[in-house]
């Protein structure tokens, strides 16, 4: 059995066709995912202009010829919209609309009127430019998983370089009517780009997909929902490996009285006043340092490159800032305070959960105090 081309472009159409179908069933499973249901009707458009160009070889006519240049730039434009959506989250239907519109309006013309010759070649720039596009867009993304992506921007330009292949082809041989579809030795190839690099795209997208999916599980094991802050998991991972200099602080805040909060005011109110405190927690460190919830009511800062004084007067801020807020409730105004512990890594070195102890202490020798101050640790006095 010798594979012509006829039979190539089949086995292009049920390849795309498992591909749409595949993208339609993941995204069922992970719906929030919306560019892949985009890209499974692009695909899709894709398959149903395969099947009218098949039908346009064997019987060329005018409604077939539009049929099969309206799906391939509809299809290509949705593919646009769809890489759009995926590396930014924003809607895809700007550039179907624009796309589509635009590469219709100047290819469906001619062939519309008999110059089938001229249509093609348009039809082709217009399918090139499209991929160029969508390369872009990928490139433009290339930040969140570099390798995989301009793999997928540099298979789609490929695929861009073939349809341009076909265009300048027909523009050399300058027949504006051919009256059949074109065959020439850029078609030929251009299919074959088109199965190469459709499964590459479509292998490479899925593992990003996966990738992306791996990572917000990730985050979200790592984030406390409540507050957004870090959890404890997450202040270990980054902290509990490494020693602890005599430039790095931990500071520890509990929240005084915070169950008689709860039982006069609500849960929920309770959780305002966490995530309030979150804010204040936020507001008053650098980028570089780490702050995360790492009990109910309890939440630890990580300062780095930093001094006593200014631990002291972080901490001091932070403390005040809560003491004078005045939170509107349903009953009465509530107040709420916090207590403070905080200790420093040594010349050597000390392990996260030294440091984070020697804070503990600090921070009970200052509910024992009286509450709402903040304590510094006597470990490297004592101990
Ligand atoms: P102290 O001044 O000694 O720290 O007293 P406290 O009442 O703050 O301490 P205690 O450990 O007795 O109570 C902590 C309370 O924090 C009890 C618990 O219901 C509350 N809590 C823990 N997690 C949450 C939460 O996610 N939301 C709310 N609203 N409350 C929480
Ligand atoms: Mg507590
Ligand atoms: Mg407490």
């Amino acid at each position: 059995m010798s594979l012509d081309y006829n039979s190539l472009l089949l086995a292009v159409g049920f390849s795309a066709a498992c591909l749409s179908l595949t993208l339609f069933g993941i995204w069922l499973t992970a719906r929030s995912e919306k560019f892949l249901l985009t890209w499974a009707v692009s695909v899709l458009l894709v398959v149903a202009d395969i099947f009218a160009y098949k039908a346009y070889i064997d019987t060329p006519g005018r409604l077939l010829g539009i049929a099969t240049f309206a799906l391939l730039l509809l299809g290509f434009s949705t593919m646009l919209g769809a890489a759009h959506q995926f590396t930014t989250g924003r809607s895809p239907l700007p550039r179907i609309v624009v796309g589509s519109s635009i590469s219709l309006a100047v290819a469906l013309p001619p062939m519309a009127l008999g110059y089938d010759g001229l249509g093609f070649m348009l039809e082709n720039s217009f399918a090139a430019l499209l991929l160029f596009a969508t390369a872009l867009e990928y490139w433009k993304g290339r930040k969140e998983f570099p390798a995989p992506i301009i793999g997928i921007a540099a298979l789609y330009s490929i695929t861009a370089i073939s349809f341009v292949l076909c265009a300048l082809v027909l523009a050399l041989d300058g027949k504006l009517v051919l009256g059949h579809a074109p065959s020439n030795w850029a078609e030929d190839l251009s299919l074959v780009v088109v199965i190469a690099c459709m499964t590459g795209i479509g292998a490479l997208s899925l593992a990003l997909n996966q990738g992306r999916l791996a990572q917000h599980h990730r985050r979200d094991a790592l984030t406390d929902p409540l507050t957004g802050l870090l959890n404890r998991r997450a202040l270990f991972d980054l902290h509990g490996g490494t020693p602890i200099n005599a430039f790095t602080a931990v500071v520890v805040f509990d929240l005084d009285g915070f169950k008689a909060i709860n039982d006069e005011f609500g849960h929920a109110t309770g959780d305002e006043v966490l995530k309030l405190f979150a804010k204040d927690l936020t507001d008053n460190i650098r980028p570089a340092d780490n702050a995360a919830r790492i009990g109910g009511e309890e939440f630890a800062l990580v300062l780095q490159r930093t001094l006593p004084e200014k631990v002291e007067f972080t901490a001091e801020r932070i403390r005040a800032a809560l003491a004078a807020r005045r939170i509107e409730t349903e009953t009465r105004p509530l107040s709420c305070t916090v207590s403070a512990g905080y200790a420093f890594g040594s010349q050597e070195g000390l392990s996260f959960d030294k440091v984070l102890s020697a804070a503990d202490k600090a921070l009970y020798a200052a509910k024992r105090g009286g509450r709402n101050r903040v304590f510094a640790s006597t470990f490297r006095r004592t101990g």
